[in-house]
């Protein structure tokens, strides 16, 4: 980031009021997409914030200038809508730093754990997995090595809370009835409030780009089937106000869920077609996204495939060997034909 990009340098006057006593603080990210939105609710003398930004000194400075500026009132409850660390990076920081409770879903404290890979049997188990599914194995050690535990994981080290699905939480003028969502992550915290059509919903609605559904060692165990039933869920509600982590706050929720469904049915369709008998995950993610020149590309290609070939093994349209290979329902191997009689 430099001050010639499109997104400025986070700083104090990065705040935007959105809606009424709704706040929206955009910080800069290095890798992928250049930024990530936070929102603040004003709650009492202080405020809740949704979502917490990267660990960086950057922001941590950033949150110093806040803190003893236009948000002196403080932090008093900060909601971690998931594990990605644009997400929950800055959690433990600013936990010790304000004193915020914190409410992250358990599934959500697990995934981070398991993401940073922290024994050699973790580290050798993930990079097993990748292999399995025709990962070059340089990606694989180069994923597990690096990206996963140094570029992935979070801190986790502080106390939290949780919420369930259809608690209410009362912030300040708002009465937000609590999501929990399953695909993008395990259980993904969603904020809606009715009456005014509000839903802040960490990455789970991206008017801009579709959200990674990736299948894992760890994680949702079926994150497109969630991930569709999720998009349902949401597409029944009051929308009026989007609040995204990526991206401007948008009015269109309804159809950009519908939109999203859409996509990933394209998505299966291709999927099915591409899909040549005896394929590993890794053949059909090259048939289907074209090769990827960066090991995260390829890496995201890889789960997101595996997450959609899943989603089809489940409806029963193909199947897979017990060496990981991927073939329609309706074709049986060579090997296996019976024998002229
Ligand atoms: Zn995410």
């Amino acid at each position: 980031m430099n001050a010639t990009t499109a997104q400025p340098p986070a700083a104090p006057d990065d705040l935007v009021e959105v809606a009424p006593d709704i706040l929206r603080l955009r910080q800069p990210l290095d890798e992928g997409i250049d930024h990530v939105n936070v929102y603040l609710v004003r709650d009492g003398a202080g405020w809740l914030l949704f979502d917490t930004g990267v660990d960086s000194a950057d922001a941590r400075a950033c949150w110093e200038r806040l803190l003893t500026g236009p948000l002196s009132g403080g932090l008093s409850r900060i909601v971690v809508s998931h594990h990605h660390p644009d997400h929950l990076g800055l959690a433990r920081w600013l936990h010790e730093r304000t004193g915020a409770v914190v409410y992250l879903r358990p599934e959500e404290r697990d995934s981070a754990d398991q993401t940073a890979l922290g024994t050699s049997q973790a580290m050798d188990a993930c990079r097993a997995y990748f292999g399995l599914h025709g990962m070059e194995d340089g990606d694989a050690i180069t994923i597990t090595g690096d990206l996963l535990p140094r570029f992935m994981a979070c801190d986790t080290q502080f106390r939290s809370r949780t919420l369930e699905h259809g608690e209410v939480l009362q912030v300040g003028r708002y009465r937000f009835d609590v999501l929990v969502q399953g695909g993008h992550s395990v259980a993904q915290f969603c904020l809606h409030e009715p009456t005014a059509g509000l839903l802040l919903t960490g990455d789970q609605l991206l008017e801009r780009i579709t959200p990674n559904l990736s299948l894992l060692p760890w994680g949702d165990r079926h994150p497109l089937r969630h991930y569709l039933a999720s998009l349902e869920q949401i597409a029944a509600l009051d929308l009026r106000c989007i609040m995204p982590a990526h991206h401007g706050v948008y009015a269109g929720g309804v159809a950009r869920a519908h939109g999203l469904i859409r996509h990933h049915q394209r998505a299966l369709e291709r999927f099915r077609t591409r899909l040549q008998p005896g394929m590993k995950a890794m053949d059909v993610a090259i048939a289907v996204y074209g090769r990827r020149r960066n090991v995260l590309d390829r890496f995201l290609a890889l789960t997101e495939s595996l997450a959609h070939l899943q989603y089809l093994e489940e409806q029963s349209d193909i199947r897979q060997d017990a060496d990981a290979r991927w073939s329609p329902r309706h074709h049986s191997p060579t090997a296996a034909t019976t024998p002229n009689t």
